[in-house]
């Protein structure tokens, strides 16, 4: 275990939640419709792969694009939960955070659209080992309000995802709530907020930079 990875939060993540088009851009470069409710999925535990602000070796490894077609990038702000949440509210949520970071929700997006096509689950599409990236955690409170925050993915040094809390269709706070009206969130679960628009294809090779703030990870594609 690396340094960085033991001074993670000490609550281990039991479940990783994910929020389908909460950014109004990125439905419509999608095709998709902007949702009423939240759309939720998750993905395990074993999909997890973490990358380190003081590595040089971090690598984000893609499925075998002639077996399964080519995986995107979604850059996410994503919170780890402090505090077990049910049917609470925003305020309860606000007081739960335990901490923040960025992650890749990494998508077989041609075979994401071929099961939403058929009405089936997105499990194949979204839950291969190393289908989510996460950056390491943060304080929350270096942030303030998580309802106003920037953050950037740059893809081989081009801005490609400029990303802006303020753009959410529903606010970090108002997302756990609904979500913990669903079913229980416990204490190290993470939510992953959804992307903001400018989703994409990975190339082998393709040098990845996030930064949130002061806050910095790099990444090489396999
Ligand atoms: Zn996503």
């Amino acid at each position: 275990m690396s340094q960085s990875q033991s001074q993670s939060t000490a609550n281990t993540i039991g479940k990783v939640v994910c929020v389908g088009r909460n950014y109004a851009a990125h439905a419509a470069e999608l095709g998709n419709s902007v949702p009423s409710a939240p759309i939720l999925f998750m993905k395990p535990a074993s999909s997890i792969v973490h990358i380190y602000a003081n590595a040089n070796d971090n690598v984000v490894i893609r499925p075998d694009e002639a077996t399964y077609g080519e995986t995107h990038y979604e850059a996410e702000l994503c919170v780890q939960l402090a505090k077990d949440l049910c049917r609470a509210d925003a305020s309860e949520a606000a007081s739960a955070m335990g901490a923040v970071t960025l992650g890749l929700d990494l998508t077989l997006r041609g075979l994401q659209s071929t099961l939403k096509e058929k009405g089936y689950p997105w499990e194949r599409a979204k839950c291969f080992d190393g289908a989510c990236v996460l950056a390491d955690w943060v304080a929350p409170e270096a942030f303030g309000d998580l309802r106003a925050v920037n953050y950037q993915l740059y893809i081989n040094d081009t801005l490609t995802q400029d990303g802006d809390t303020r753009l959410m269709l529903f606010s970090v706070y108002e997302l756990l709530a609904d979500i913990s009206h669903a079913f229980s969130l416990k204490a190290g679960d993470v939510v992953m907020t959804g992307t903001p628009s400018g989703v994409g294809v990975l190339h082998a090779g393709d040098k990845l930079r996030l930064t949130l703030g002061e806050h910095s990870w790099q990444a090489v594609v396999k």
